[in-house]
């Protein structure tokens, strides 16, 4: 395809259009989107491609990333979704692993939105009731949080390295604690432990350590893995609600937060936007079991980032 889009002359290293050229001699387009980014390209360090950045392009999904995202072996080892999401990245220096959190978000809900729209009909579960109930959510009330201005890190106490990290001193211990933001790969880390739990019958390690453990980059300039490990399981609640608490402040995303009222008690509260089965997978028959297993523990470790603070 490189050569035949050569011998066209077209720029493939800055497309704006994803030609395709056929045996036919028909040259298909799949259009090009433009997606905001939440993190407006500030937190990423210099030499990374989104350095700066503040949009990434993606293209329209095809009936190849349908079957990938329906590929039985792809589905059971929780990859199906990665690799769609790195196939319609325009550029392919960007690795979609080393993407913040709320960046590939964004992304995700722009692919879902090109494919399939903006109504998202799906299930959700009361909070105080427990009922299952059938509900929609319009992907359009989607807001951006943008990224914190350096004031504001200021006035906060916070300090952002260059490496875009961020330092501040904890309130009970007083020592100062590095934070990074997650990455897809660190949420792919979680979901694989959650996984593995799961299929082995275990205890998930708690998804609130596992968080804390990605996020600390160092503690009293502290940086090994093993001993940040150690003092997550000892921080007292306090420390451990601060971290939190800036790494919620300081981190973009998307907002797929939206108002719920349950149909059966009257409970109203906000509610995000659950990436269940149906969130991409609205028309086709796949086992449940199976994307339940996939899905899972994505879900429920959101679950933990944001609604823990
Ligand atoms: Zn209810």
């Amino acid at each position: 395809m490189r050569n035949n889009l050569d011998r066209l002359g077209l720029d493939t290293k800055k497309p704006q259009q994803d030609d395709i050229v056929g045996a036919t001699g028909l040259t298909f387009v799949t259009p090009i989107e433009i997606v905001d980014l939440p993190s407006r390209g500030v937190f990423y360090p210099e030499g990374h491609p989104l350095h700066n950045k503040d949009t990434i392009e993606i293209r329209y999904m095809t009936a190849k990333d349908e079957d990938t995202l329906s590929n039985q072996s792809l589905l059971k080892k929780g990859m199906a979704l990665e690799k769609v999401l790195q196939d319609i990245v325009v550029d392919k220096t960007i690795n979609m692993d080393t993407l913040l959190v709320g960046d590939k978000n964004a992304v995700i809900v722009a692919a879902r939105k090109s494919a399939y729209g903006t109504d998202y009909q799906t299930k959700v579960t009361c909070p105080s009731c427990g009922k299952v109930q059938g509900y929609e959510f319009d992907l359009h009330n989607c807001n951006v949080k943008e990224p914190i201005s350096d004031e504001e890190l200021e006035q906060l106490g916070i300090h952002k390295t260059e490496d875009c990290t961020f330092i501040f001193n904890l309130p009970i211990l007083k020592v100062p604690v590095e934070l990074k933001l997650l990455t897809g790969r660190d949420e792919n880390f979680i979901s694989q432990r959650v996984r593995e739990a799961q299929l082995a019958k275990k205890d998930v390690e708690s998804l609130l350590l596992l968080q804390l453990r990605l996020m600390i980059k160092s503690i009293n300039n502290m940086s090994d893995p093993k001993v940040i490990a150690e003092v997550v399981t000892m921080l007292p609640a306090k420390d451990s609600k601060t971290i939190r608490q800036v790494y919620s402040q300081i981190t973009p995303n998307m907002d797929l937060s939206h108002d719920f009222e349950c149909k059966s008690c009257s409970f109203e509260t906000r509610l995000e936007v659950p990436f269940t089965s149906d969130f991409f997978w609205p028309k086709w028959w796949i086992p449940e079991t199976s994307i339940w297993t996939i899905l899972h523990p994505k879900v429920s470790w959101r679950m933990v980032v944001y609604r823990s603070v």
